[in-house]
């Protein structure tokens, strides 16, 4: 897959994107990511891409010309359509079941506001969807394109050395937070690992972990448990 991100930084998605599983998934040649600066389509010599908004009132609002040039650029830079998402705080937020459908796309364009936003007639014309991280205000899009990246790039086929971890996380499938996670050593000072992960009765270890997840759901999530229709065993598991 490609992204291709509009920014007034393009070196923070470089930094952001060269550890961990986003760094591997670009070496193994599984996402393509490109920076594209409006201010590099901006003329004259002080190369401007914000100005005052009309009706008054603080703060700069970034200007149209530099970053349709620079959208325009990003869909030029490789074949097929791409679908362009501003991140904003205004914009769907993004649930796991959202990154699942972004990472099946070939490309997508993610566009990061600065200052009080974008003018909306950019908005208007050139964006397909407006993506948010959650409802807080950052103070630029880039954190936001950086999570929807990570995000996605985890999903791509051989990213993660084993794919079923991503499966079996918070979200997936029927939606449930994941449950808890031990390893070595068997005895700490902070406590023991719970006897059924050393009993090697796989059957026992999947009853536990589900009922793991059931409780911690109830308890931190709750409204989760009302999306994941449970069966007769779960809600078992639930009572026990
Ligand atoms: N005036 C805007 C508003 O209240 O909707 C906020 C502008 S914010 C200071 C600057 C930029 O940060 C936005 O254009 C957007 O690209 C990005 N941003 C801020 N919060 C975000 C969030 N929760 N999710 C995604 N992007 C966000």
């Amino acid at each position: 897959m490609r992204i291709d991100v509009v920014t007034l930084f393009p070196e923070f998605m470089d930094q952001a994107a060269t550890v961990g599983v986003v760094g591997r998934a670009r070496e193994r040649g599984l996402l393509a990511l490109q920076g594209w600066n409006p201010r590099d389509y901006a003329e004259g010599n002080y190369r401007r891409v914000d100005d005052r908004p009309f009706g008054g009132g603080p703060g700069m609002v970034m200007l149209i010309d530099p970053l349709r040039a620079a959208i325009t650029a990003a869909r030029a830079a490789a074949p097929g359509p791409a679908r362009v998402f501003y991140m904003s705080p205004q914009g769907r937020p993004l649930t796991q079941a959202r990154v699942r459908e972004l990472a099946a796309l070939p490309r997508l364009i993610l566009l990061c506001g600065r200052y009080e936003g974008v003018d909306e007639r950019l908005l208007q014309a050139e964006v397909d969807e407006e993506l948010s991280i959650g409802d807080y205000v950052l103070s630029g899009g880039e954190l936001a394109a950086a999570v929807v990246v990570d995000a996605v790039a985890r999903l791509q086929n051989g990213a993660l050395n084993d794919a079923l971890s991503a499966e079996q996380d918070s979200f997936e499938g029927d939606g449930l937070l994941d449950c808890p996670h031990y390893t070595r050593p068997v005895e700490h000072a902070l406590g023991r690992v719970p006897d059924v992960l050393l009993s090697g009765n796989h059957a026992d270890i999947a009853r536990w972990r589900r009922q793991q997840s059931l409780v911690r759901t109830a308890v931190r999530r709750p409204e989760l448990l009302d999306e994941a229709a449970l069966g007769q065993a779960d809600r078992r598991l639930l009572d026990a």
